[in-house]
């Protein structure tokens, strides 16, 4: 049995309170106690999960090197991250093919960081006009066959997520053929209109990639991608808290009004967690610089954000810590179908991130076992 004490945060009163919990052998936890009379400045809060993230600290998920999954799950653990998807580009078929096959072999022993959860597909059947910074000559043809290609029998369920644009042809029995093989599909790089976003959610999409960027604006007789996330409830929408992506006080609106559904993610590519600079992502130039990360024409090319500066960030925007923490670890996990992490409850994963009073990252457990250690020498 391992205890660990500090203020809690639970999920029965939506607040952090002074607290132990316990777990077993296996990293499940077995109880959780108030303990009223006790004072910490340190932090318990369930690990975060992110669904969409392509690299840090230099390493690219499109890379060749078969050592970047160790070092990537290795640094997000140092960001609070307990489980990740790594998420491709846009790119030729073999390459992602190889990127999808090279993750499943090399996935990390657990001990070592992050837990590798499986694949979020970012492309590339996505619409030319919103391409964001993907490639635009390896933005692939949507039909049937293709997507039949690109993803095989996905009979374990390896790629979890996909990002579709439902204007594309062929996209309802596309999103159909994906739902049915263990794909979920979120709506996103799409200039969609709201009809074809509501056709997109009856083939059985359930989210939306980056809510707001690179997708149809709300406008008032054409509610466009946008206006689908804000009206139709069903919709998980990720969201990306760097202040850059989208202004603080719209997150602050959508937290507000739609929390829980938000999914924050970082979208943080191989720049994130080096400073400013230039660097490489899918074969482009990136320069990082105010903590934003550009292609030589101004577009933005996902972020430099990690998941605990999201959490320090919307606290300082005024967002309550409740919501934040849905965000961040209860709301994925449960769009990600995973029942036993993303909060702290008797028979979870010891699945933990310990954080200072500053909201700082000290410790990280991913099922019991320490995965990052501040203080590590
Ligand atoms: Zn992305």
């Amino acid at each position: 049995m391992t205890v660990l004490r500090g203020n809690i945060f639970l999920d029965s009163v939506d607040a952090l309170r002074p607290g132990q919990v316990e777990w077993n052998s296996v990293g499940q936890i077995v109880s959780i106690e108030e303990t009223p009379q006790q004072e910490y400045y340190h932090n318990i809060l369930p690990g975060f999960i992110d669904e969409h993230v392509h690299g840090i600290a230099g390493d690219d998920v499109m890379d060749r090197d078969p050592e970047r999954f160790q070092r990537i799950g290795a640094r997000l653990a140092a960001h609070g991250v307990t489980s990740y998807l790594a998420t491709t580009l846009t790119a030729a078929f073999p390459h992602i093919r190889r990127v999808v096959e090279e993750a499943a072999t090399s996935a990390p022993p657990a001990k070592s960081g992050a837990r590798l959860l499986g694949m979020h597909l970012e492309g590339p059947f996505i619409d030319r006009l919103a391409k964001g910074a993907q490639p635009l000559e390896e933005v692939a043809e949507a039909n049937l066959e293709a997507v039949q290609t690109l993803i095989g029998d996905n009979h374990d369920g390896w790629i979890r997520l996909i990002t579709w644009a439902p204007n594309l042809p062929h996209s309802q029995p596309a999103i159909v053929w994906l739902t049915t093989h263990g794909v979920r599909v979120n709506l996103g790089h799409s200039l969609a209109t709201y009809e074809e976003g509501r056709a997109g959610v009856a083939s059985g999409a359930t989210g939306l990639t980056h809510f707001f960027n690179a997708m149809s604006p709300l406008r008032h007789r054409e509610p466009g991608l946008v206006g689908l996330g804000l009206l139709d409830k069903r919709l998980w929408c990720e969201l990306i808290a760097d202040g850059i992506h989208v202004r603080p006080e719209v997150i602050r609106y959508v937290m507000e009004t739609m929390g829980e559904r938000v999914v924050l993610i970082t979208d943080a590519m191989a720049a994130a967690d080096m400073g400013p600079g230039t660097f490489a992502l899918g074969g482009y130039p990136v320069t990082v610089s105010d903590g934003a990360a550009r292609l030589a024409d101004g577009t933005l090319a996902g972020s430099v954000l990690t998941m605990d500066h999201a959490l320090r960030n919307l606290m300082q925007w005024g967002v309550p810590l409740g919501s934040i923490v849905r965000g961040l670890s209860t709301n994925p996990a449960t769009r990600l179908g995973l029942s036993n992490c993303g909060r702290l409850v008797v028979g979870a994963r010891a699945d933990i991130v310990v954080m200072d009073a500053a909201f700082q990252v000290m410790k990280t457990y991913r099922n019991g076992e320490p995965v990052y250690s501040a203080l590590a020498p």
